[in-house]
């Protein structure tokens, strides 16, 4: 069986082709304030620096500290400079009014921020102890005309749009978003909405799936339910390759007679790999139906939560063009005991004041664990966990 570590290089090595396929397909150009999410296809390098010069970061008075000291801190003040204003060069022997986010004028080197002054009658007395470059934004202090701001395969945030904003570009050049074709399998699903009869339970996976695929900048093509048919899986899947960028199931994966996905994806193309040793979501499957990317997901909830995240989402950045796609571990101290598996273990977890700490109930079928957490703690395969363990912690990522 393949390791979690294993199937992931494998899933980001198979989404490589996609990349480029997507380039040749074309990118589009999007206003940077609709750019969340989307992942950029150039490299942005700015034309200006920002700051473009040298400006305050305080409310007070902008002078030279050496004319200062030699005027024994009293400076007439000569001119005001609030910030949106060129600033004329300071006559020497005077300081200027400035205001946060106003230019240095030539010639000045320091700001002395107005609760350490006194003004009166035109002149303004100083404090004695203000340091040469206190309280000055050096020009380019943030980024410098020429510099790479945002790299090739960055999925934008808000900070990136920003940032963007800030060297004063409205668009760029992105990949085409996914269209990801979702759909579940099931007799027992029906959809929330209509009475559940005897044997029945709502399909919840498609919701998640939904809002797990949003949440990648990307687009769910929702292709609903289907019963635990050979014919009505193939069909679907013919459909998803229609109309899908990649296609991932949920359920009827597993080694049951009712699952029938792994045949069905055979026929119509390969399964390329089948089982992860994870735990919840074993019976994961990898292949394509016709030349679209399958990813079939096992049926329980919380797995389709935890296998999503951990093996689907580094397929998909990858495919849509990002770069760093590795889940970011840091190490906490468990507030909880558990004993070792075969398999590597995602538990639903929380922060706590004093670590981390696990939803009680970690089975399968719990979806409430995934709501209830904000992390997933790994626990090696064979590896048990007591109190006060140091443990990986993945925080959730969207
Ligand atoms: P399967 O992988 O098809 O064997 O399903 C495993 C378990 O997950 C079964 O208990 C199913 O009833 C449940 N399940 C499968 N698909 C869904 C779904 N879309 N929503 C909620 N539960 C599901
Ligand atoms: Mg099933």
């Amino acid at each position: 069986m393949l390791t979690v570590s294993k199937a992931v290089k494998k899933l980001v090595a198979k989404a490589q082709p996609l990349v480029k396929e997507r380039r040749r397909a074309g990118l589009e150009s999007v206003p940077v304030t609709e750019a969340l999410d989307r992942v950029l296809a150039a490299d942005i390098t700015s034309s200006i620096d920002v700051p473009p010069a040298a400006n305050s970061a305080m409310d007070g008075y902008a002078f030279c500290a050496a004319d200062a000291a030699a005027n024994n801190f009293i400076l007439e003040v000569s001119q005001r400079i609030p910030a949106g204003t060129a600033p004329q060069s300071l006559d020497v022997g005077t300081a200027a009014r400035i205001f946060t986010g106003g230019e240095i004028p030539a010639g000045a080197d320091i700001v002395a921020m107005q609760e350490n002054c006194k003004e009166s009658n035109g002149s303004v007395t100083i404090d004695k102890n203000a340091q040469s470059g206190a309280n000055v934004r050096p020009q380019g202090q943030d980024i410098q005309a020429g510099q790479i701001v945002v790299k090739a395969g960055t999925r934008l945030r808000a900070q990136e749009m920003g940032l963007l904003s800030s060297i004063g570009i409205t668009a760029v050049e992105v990949f085409k978003p996914f269209k990801v074709a979702i759909f579940s399998t099931g007799d027992e699903l029906v959809e929330p909405g209509l009475p559940l009869q005897p044997g029945q339970i709502y399909n919840s996976n498609r919701a998640t799936l939904i809002g797990l695929i949003k949440s990648l900048g990307m687009v769910p093509v929702d292709l609903g339910v289907i019963p635990d048919r050979q014919a009505a899986t193939q069909h679907i899947l013919k459909k998803a390759a229609m109309r899908g960028d990649v296609i991932i199931s949920a359920g009827g994966v597993s080694v049951g007679e009712e699952d029938y996905v792994k045949s069905a994806v055979d026929q119509l193309g390969a399964v390329e790999f089948w089982k992860v040793a994870i735990k919840p979501g074993k019976p994961l499957a990898f292949g394509h139906v016709e030349n679209v990317p399958f990813i079939g997901l096992p049926g329980n909830p919380a797995s389709v939560f935890t296998t999503f995240m951990v093996l689907a989402r580094p397929f998909l950045l990858a495919a849509q063009g990002v770069v760093a796609t590795e889940a970011k571990t840091v190490k906490g101290i468990a507030q909880f005991d558990k004993a070792g598996e075969s398999r590597e273990v995602y538990l639903r977890g929380r922060l706590t004041d004093a670590g981390v700490d696990i939803y009680p109930n970690q089975s399968s079928g719990v979806l409430s664990s995934a709501c209830w957490g904000e992390v997933f703690v790994r626990q090696k395969s064979g590896e048990s966990i007591l109190v006060g363990d140091l443990i990986d912690v993945l925080p959730y990522a969207y």
